[in-house]
């Protein structure tokens, strides 16, 4: 009997940054230079098909085709909603699914893209939290929800310009517990042969993982925001439980930092308006003293209800009052408009499909509580 030997599993090149694309060719006895030729092929073009690779030659084309491929998640559906927001649910290839959400505006679209298969953090206000969580994307699926949404919206029509001009990291999951494979998808945001993003105009957010962001500095200056939310470790710890483990002062401590020596970053605070939790001027003038000597703006984000919460957003009223209390402190503060709310599009409204989340939580919690959050949040 002649047993047949399984073809060996293709390498995805799509989650290949530079220096992983050069090496990829230097280890097949290729020069380094067709990194850049491919990248432009693959993110610029949008092309999957190695044979369409024109500047490559036909051994090389071929070779590729044989080893590798530009392997995309699948797109289950694509919705509108009436503001011209989009989101679309697309499954991986173990099942789970991510949503991914672009905002149109007269003069930018935003892509707000995931980073995990659910969230551990269990933000009380945010509906991914309670989700759970199954796990992190790779650099490929992070990066692939920029390639559909580039291809998809140059084929629509509508009002606004359907460019992606920014990208925030503001979907599912908390990206600076996912940093190896956040980081080379950021790298593929700005690289000018794959999307050229500026990197003002690419967004990581996080609920506040100290260490990961002294990191993050290291390693690129993007720009950062921190879901800050409440002004006191007391509210604060209810509605973030990370900050039983990264405190305000060590939180506070590390923005202060990511802005030293460098003129040109700043940070944005999020601050979501719950009625009545958050959102009184005593709370105001909390975090007017939190913020001092800290260079951030604040952003206000009205809260975004979904099914069995008990909270509710602030009312215009007193979100006006408490901007105008930041503002008159010097606080460069913006209320965010709620956009694609009637397909669920909306901050903290993303869920996607997380399959089996129970068990890897645990195991997820056990091998995270070693390297990053020290205790279960
Ligand atoms: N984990 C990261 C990124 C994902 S959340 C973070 O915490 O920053 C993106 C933003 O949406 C965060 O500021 C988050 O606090 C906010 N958000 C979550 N749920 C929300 C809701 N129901 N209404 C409004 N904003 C919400």
């Amino acid at each position: 009997m002649t047993t047949v030997s399984p073809m060996p599993q293709k390498i995805n090149l799509l989650g290949f940054d530079k220096k992983a694309m050069q090496d990829f060719f230097v280890g097949i006895g290729e020069k380094a230079f067709r990194a850049d030729q491919v990248l432009k092929w693959i993110h610029f073009n949008g092309v999957q098909d190695f044979h369409a690779m024109t500047n490559l030659s036909k051994d090389l084309r071929q070779k590729l085709a044989e080893i590798a491929e530009i392997s995309l998640p699948q797109i289950i559906y694509e919705k509108a909603a009436a503001d011209g927001t989009y989101k679309w649910l697309l499954r991986l290839n173990d099942g789970n699914c991510i949503e991914t959400v672009f905002i149109p505006e007269k003069t930018r679209g935003t892509l707000c893209i995931s980073s995990q298969v659910g969230c551990i953090l269990n933000c009380d206000f945010c509906s991914t939290g309670k989700q759970g969580f199954n796990r992190n994307l790779s650099t490929a699926e992070i990066i692939s929800q920029l390639w559909i949404a580039v291809r998809k919206l140059s084929k629509a029509d509508g009002m606004h310009d359907h460019t992606v001009t920014n990208v925030v990291m503001m979907g599912m999951g908390e990206p600076l517990l996912n940093f190896d494979n956040v980081i080379p998808a950021l790298h593929l945001m700005l690289d000018d042969f794959a999307y050229g993003l500026s990197k003002r105009r690419v967004t990581v957010s996080t609920a506040g993982v100290v260490p990961a962001i002294y990191q993050l500095r290291e390693v690129t200056d993007v720009a950062l925001a921190v879901s800050l939310h409440a002004p006191n470790d007391e509210l604060r710890n209810q509605i973030v439980p990370l900050n039983k483990k990264y405190p305000l002062d060590e939180l506070m401590t590390a923005c202060r930092e990511y802005f030293k020596n460098d003129s040109r970053r700043s940070i944005t605070m999020e601050y979501v308006m719950l009625a009545g939790v958050n959102d009184t001027p005593e709370h105001a003038r909390q975090l007017i003293r939190l913020l001092n000597g800290v260079r951030a703006k604040m952003n206000l984000i009205p809260f975004n209800p979904f099914p069995h919460t008990h909270y509710q957003r602030s009312d215009a009223d007193t979100i006006n009052h408490f901007r105008d209390m930041l503002m008159k402190a010097g606080l460069n503060t913006t209320v965010r408009r709620t956009r694609g709310d009637d397909i669920d599009a909306a901050c903290g409204q993303l869920v996607g499909q997380v399959k089996d989340r129970t068990r890897r939580n645990e195991r997820y919690l056990r091998s995270i509580n070693k390297k990053v959050i020290g205790e279960n949040p």
